[in-house]
């Protein structure tokens, strides 16, 4: 590839020549998880888009790459594609795990889990404790269980570091020892010649995967993942008056990825079925009910549907329609509405009147209806 052909890493990362090393990180994970060659199988050209994207990362993720970019362009910096990928592509877990300290043990490549990024620094200078990916899930609940409030149990499957090895991925203690590939930095450095003269290129050790260490024997419970997939049961109180869509935070009940980690979060989405009783406007419900045209004109009583929040369930209330009562008419019933999530008090219930008209009468009904109107002149 010719200088004057390769396109601007900048441009190729999609972001701003003021990017952050945050912004371009996020912004080569997001095609990274597009274009690597295990996860796009239908463009031809992922392969070599995910290459060029590569390039640009390893340029503008170097403090010192990168100003020489910015000065001379791509003649500032030369970098040998063909030596970075010389054994071949690495894995997109592996590729993960070495640059942000991350692992997907489903092999998924779920859209959510941003948190664990950049959570363990490049180099080990300043270490800060793992943070795990967080879990995003969904219930449905009834339209009840939502004005009421429910509680639930949640099954998950997240990660957590092996209790066979204590969360080392070894057999024994003993089996790990220091990488002799890296010394234990996890990190090796390249020399290549090239008609520039002498590049000096470091990259995350490819033995021991950037850990610094190699596990002569591997723990049989994890095969020296570490890690080992679980399944927990969360339980989750769901408060009166939820929202449909609101997601729940359940702190810690996220992705473990290492002993000293700290959890991930689980965000919980929640789905509140419809009910053909009741819409919901703000804190209020809205319930239109059918009133047979005799009890409009004369007076009545009739049944709603209302919630008890004392009993925790829908009943009938007895409502009475005043006489003359007119298409669209709003009784109120005081206090029957949905409990405020925050601060104190609930919304009320409208009861919206539809006037039935019969669509077929008899000959005797119609006759009196038209005595009816006689009169009514
Ligand atoms: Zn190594
Ligand atoms: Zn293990």
């Amino acid at each position: 590839m010719s200088s004057s052909k390769k396109r601007d890493y900048y441009e190729v990362l999609g972001v701003s020549k003021e990017a952050s090393l945050n912004d371009i990180k996020l912004a080569y994970r997001r095609l990274a998880r597009k274009l690597h060659p295990d996860v796009n199988k239908t463009d031809p050209q992922a392969k070599e888009k995910f290459i060029e994207v590569q390039e640009a990362y390893e340029v503008l993720s170097d403090e010192n790459k990168r100003r020489n970019y910015d000065r001379f362009g791509h003649s500032g910096v030369q970098i040998d594609m063909s030596d970075i990928f010389s054994g071949g592509i690495p894995g997109i877990n592996e590729l993960f795990r070495s640059i942000f300290g991350e692992f997907s043990p489903f092999g998924g490549f779920d859209d959510f889990g941003f948190s664990g990024f950049g959570s363990r620094s490049r180099r080990r200078a300043a270490p800060r404790r793992e943070v795990g990916q967080d879990i995003e899930d969904h219930i449905e609940i009834s339209f009840e269980e939502a004005m009421f409030g429910v509680k639930k149990d949640v099954l998950i499957e997240r990660y957590t570091p092996c209790d066979a090895c204590e969360g080392t991925g070894a057999e024994d203690p003993s089996s790990i020892t220091t990488c002799p590939e890296c010394q234990g930095t996890g990190r090796i450095r390249k020399m290549t010649q090239s008609g520039f003269g002498t590049i000096i290129r470091e990259a995350g050790c490819n033995r021991c995967n950037g850990s610094g260490k190699i596990i002569e024997k591997k723990c049989k419970v994890c095969n020296g993942s570490k890690i080992v997939p679980e399944q927990k049961t969360i339980h989750v109180e769901i408060p009166p008056g939820i929202e449909d869509g609101i997601h729940l935070k359940v702190q810690g009940a996220g992705h473990v990825p290492s002993v000293n980690a700290i959890p991930g979060d689980l965000y919980l989405g929640i789905r509140i079925e419809d009910n053909e009783n009741f819409i919901r406007r703000g804190n209020d419900l809205y319930t239109p009910i059918d009133v047979d045209i005799i009890t409009a004109i004369v007076g009545g009583k009739i049944n709603v549907p209302t919630l008890d929040h004392k009993e925790k369930k829908t009943t009938e209330k007895e409502l009475t329609i005043p006489p003359g009562t007119q298409p669209g008419t709003e009784f109120r019933i005081k206090n029957r509405g949905i409990t405020y999530l925050r601060g104190r008090g609930r919304g009320d219930q409208y009861v919206i009147v539809n006037i039935e008209i019969p669509k077929k009468i008899s000959e005797k009904q119609k006759e009196l209806l038209l005595k009816f109107r006689e009169l009514n002149k």
